[in-house]
């Protein structure tokens, strides 16, 4: 449906721009306001066709109101992407018509970094709406998101590590890392210093290449990364990773990665579970780099500060593991069900 996803309570707003000159064809989805202004970063992908940037927006806006609640911070979940013009187009252009757009929200909707767009992209969003964070500020906190993110997942490996797998720390720990992108590039030199032993896979060769120099990483193909013998699965690349084909043929017994939406469909937590996987949701696990920038947004960035808030994501991850010890849920379901509750004003 144009206004939500099956099964899900509709989202509040979607609006769709386009502007002809700079090529711009954007959509925002607003899924929630309930805990406060709807807060996501801005995806550019060149997608195959617009009803798939529809359902992406959907689908990231919804898992920014659950990351946003479990989090604890008081924003809603929104998410805007850009469809990639095709062929050469004017980058500032484009992030200028795309501020106007997020500007005519007043406010119901802020915007940050997420796949394809960068620090600079914002600093452009900035000149034209004030409704926008994740930028460096000299002598201040800000800006890329990204190590944020790697340490909340890292914290959160940590934490299952310990309790699903019983292990005391990471020495030696196998992790497989799918995507050496900005977060993934990140996890592995966390994971690196505290001794794993690394399994990658990217579809640039450079940064397999540099994997393998700098941290002695095992480099196998994008086909091979997901049923790669390991203890921990860290899905960094995009979403739906998990699914009826490659979950038959997963080997980790953790799953813990920065990846938005790494269910296919909701039945594949079950799944997973059926197959004695523990999945730590990703929009638990994930939520460091929003806490930076939703921290930066409010003017109460300080570096040691985010990084505490941001640590706190393993709290969370061992409070899920008990709760599902008592309710029976797999981690997917009962993530979702405690997000759920939270969808009200703080
Ligand atoms: P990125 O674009 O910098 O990195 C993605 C990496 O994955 C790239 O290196 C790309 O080459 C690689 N890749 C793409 N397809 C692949 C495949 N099939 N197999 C292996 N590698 C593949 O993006 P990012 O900022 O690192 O984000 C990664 C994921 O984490 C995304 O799903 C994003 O939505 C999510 N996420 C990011 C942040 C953040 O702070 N950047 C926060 C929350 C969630």
């Amino acid at each position: 449906s144009f206004f939500g996803l099956p099964h899900q309570a509709p989202h509040e707003r979607v609006l769709i721009a386009a502007d002809a000159e700079s090529g711009l064809r954007t959509m925002i989805a607003v899924h929630s306001t309930a805990r406060g202004p709807a807060f996501g970063g801005c995806r550019l992908w060149a997608y195959e066709n617009d009803l798939a940037a529809h359902h992406d927006a959907l689908r990231l806006s919804q898992g920014m109101s659950m990351k946003n609640a479990l989090a604890g911070l008081p924003f809603g979940g929104g998410k805007a992407v850009i469809v990639k013009p095709k062929g050469e187009f004017d980058r500032a252009k484009l992030f200028a018509a795309f501020a106007r757009a997020v500007d005519s929200l007043q406010g119901a909707y802020i915007t940050a970094e997420d796949v394809g767009t960068t620090t600079a992209d914002m600093r452009g969003v900035q000149a034209l709406t004030k409704y926008v964070s994740g930028i460096p500020r000299e002598g201040a906190f800000g800006g890329d998101p990204s190590p944020k993110t790697a340490w909340g997942v890292f914290v959160s490996i940590e934490a299952g590590a310990k309790t699903v797998l019983g292990r005391s720390d990471l020495q030696g720990l196998k992790v497989a890392i799918q995507g050496l992108g900005a977060v993934g590039w990140h996890l592995a030199e966390f994971l690196h210093k505290a001794g794993a032993q690394l399994v990658v896979a990217d579809i640039d060769p450079a940064k397999t290449a540099k994997a393998q120099a700098q941290f002695g990483a095992e480099v196998v193909t994008v086909d091979q990364i997901l049923a790669a013998p390991c203890d921990v699965l860290a899905p960094c690349a995009l979403g739906a990773s998990l699914n009826a084909t490659s979950i038959p043929t997963l080997q980790a017994k953790l799953i813990c990665g920065a990846a938005n939406n790494q269910l296919a469909l909701p039945h594949d937590g079950d799944e997973l579970a059926k197959r004695g996987i523990t999945y730590l949701p990703d929009y638990l696990v994930n939520a460091g780099g929003i806490i930076s920038v939703a921290r930066e947004y409010r003017g109460e960035g300080e570096e040691g500060a985010v990084m505490a808030e941001v640590s706190r994501i393993a709290e969370r991850v061992n409070e899920l593991l008990v709760r599902i010890k008592t309710s029976g849920r797999t981690p997917a379901a009962e993530a979702d069900a405690w997000a759920q509750s939270l969808l009200v004003k703080p």
